[in-house]
């Protein structure tokens, strides 16, 4: 098998559309599980009080677990609240709790409040002894200060994108948002990966979605698209990706071809370096 090549410096992903029931968090758990199978080093952080990737990598998150709450509310480090996940490889996942919905709210008042994770996760890569090669941030389906963390903590933006009615609404404010944040907050954001999902290729609409996504987004949309496949959907409720679920069904060889692309194309030469 091909062997992916491993970035010198850590790739910092934020998966981001504010519609919920893209496949966010089924593209995150994928792609790092795909990723860590290759032999990276990686870490996904859950910032959705839902919990859901936390859930479908098999990390706990009852209310009690200390989580990403306590690191960007309370300054818990976070190398204190990671846990490795029971997937294959090496992959952490730093948990959400219910807690976090509580954050969106608590955030307003605190000192650098849009800097509180991109900190905790340099302070946790600077020390950390075996260095990390990708971090996935999965956010939550809304634009407030979880996201806005999620952007300033981030270098590239990965848009997951359903090929389905309405499927580029609200692509326009997510762009001109993460413009914003460009400007404002982070100089190194760039959208670097677009992402089609639940593409159906028997479809009129899924070809059109993906046809027009492809004219709009040349380089930045990945060859493979991820088609609809319930072998997706089951595996989180196994605690599993795709990939441990079932290696072989469609949906587990495209996710581990899109890493392999993402991985193949390197950081965007664009990435301003800091
Ligand atoms: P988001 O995080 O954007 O809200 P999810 O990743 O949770 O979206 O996906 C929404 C729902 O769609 C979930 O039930 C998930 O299992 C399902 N799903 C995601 N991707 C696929 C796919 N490619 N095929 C079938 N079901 C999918
Ligand atoms: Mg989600």
């Amino acid at each position: 098998a091909e062997v992916l090549p491993l970035p010198e410096k850590t790739r910092i992903f934020t998966i981001a559309n504010q519609k919920g029931g893209v496949g966010k968090t089924t593209t995150t758990v994928n792609l790092a599980a795909a990723l860590a199978k290759n032999g990276a080093r990686v870490l996904v952080i859950d910032l959705d009080p839902q919990g859901n990737s936390s859930t479908a990598l098999g990390i706990d998150h009852r209310s009690e677990t200390i989580s990403v709450y306590d690191v960007i509310v309370n300054d818990v480090p976070m190398a204190d609240v990671i846990k490795k996940s029971p997937e294959p490889g090496e992959l952490y996942c730093l948990p959400a709790t219910i807690h976090l919905a509580g954050a969106e709210i608590e955030l307003v008042s605190l000192v650098a409040r849009e800097q509180r994770l991109r900190s905790a996760l340099e302070t946790f890569l600077a020390e950390s002894s075996d260095p990390f090669h990708y971090v996935f941030v999965d956010c939550p389906p809304s634009l407030g200060l979880l996201t806005i963390n999620a952007f300033v903590a981030a270098d590239e933006v990965l848009i997951p994108i359903q090929c389905e009615y309405y499927a580029l609404e609200g692509l326009s404010q997510l762009l001109s948002n993460i413009k914003l944040i460009e400007k404002h907050l982070n100089p190194r954001l760039t959208v670097s990966t677009i992402l089609l999902t639940m593409y159906d290729s028997r479809t009129n609409l899924s070809n059109q979605v993906a046809d027009d996504v492809r004219a709009h987004f040349p380089d930045q949309v990945l060859n493979t698209p991820i088609p609809r496949s319930v072998r997706i959907s089951e595996a989180p409720s196994f605690g599993l990706s795709v990939i441990s679920y079932d290696t072989n069904s469609p949906g587990s060889i495209s996710y581990l071809e899109a890493a392999a692309e993402i991985a193949r194309r390197g950081a965007p030469a664009a990435t301003k370096a800091s």
